[in-house]
């Protein structure tokens, strides 16, 4: 649990409750600060999410076409904008701008130990894994929290089995 975190959660919430503002990302935000195993069901939620968002599609096999698929798909959804870095037959890794799930919150001044949108994670896992009809896993590599890059960043990997 990282209680400096929660503290500015907390401190921040209380200055938008009486600025009378939405505090649902905070409380998510607060959440994250006390543990980590939440993680896991944002995750599962999230791939819940995609993979039941879009059916009747055909299946895709071409990478660049599924690239070209994710991002109609983001833009429909309003997930954030992808910028591609690099990919293969076997993972995609992109920058997402504007994710959904950190894009309101501040920069915290002390360093978060790990990504915060395993939302985002799940659902294009769950996207993925639809579209292509193979079992695949996303990981958020960095975080925009973290400081450590300007956007966060994800790796979607495809097993060819
Ligand atoms: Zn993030």
């Amino acid at each position: 649990m990282n209680r400096i975190l929660l503290e500015q959660m907390l401190q921040k919430m209380r200055s938008f409750l009486k600025e009378g503002k939405n505090i649902g990302d905070l409380k998510v935000g607060a959440l994250y600060a006390l543990g980590n195993q939440l993680d896991a069901v944002y995750y599962f939620v999230g791939h819940e999410l995609g993979s039941t968002m879009e059916s009747g599609r055909e299946t895709i096999d071409d990478t660049s076409v599924l690239i070209e698929t994710l991002k109609k798909f983001s833009e429909k959804y309003h997930l954030g904008n992808m910028i591609i870095d690099e990919y293969n037959d076997e993972h995609i890794t992109f920058d997402l701008e504007d994710c959904p799930t950190c894009k309101d919150i501040d920069v915290p001044s002390t360093e978060i130990s790990q990504g915060f949108c395993s939302f985002e994670a799940g659902l294009f896992a769950g996207l993925v894994e639809k579209i292509t009809g193979k079992h695949c896993f996303a990981q958020e590599l960095e975080c925009r929290l973290q400081k450590k890059s300007k956007n966060c960043k994800f790796m979607i990997v495809i097993p060819n089995d």
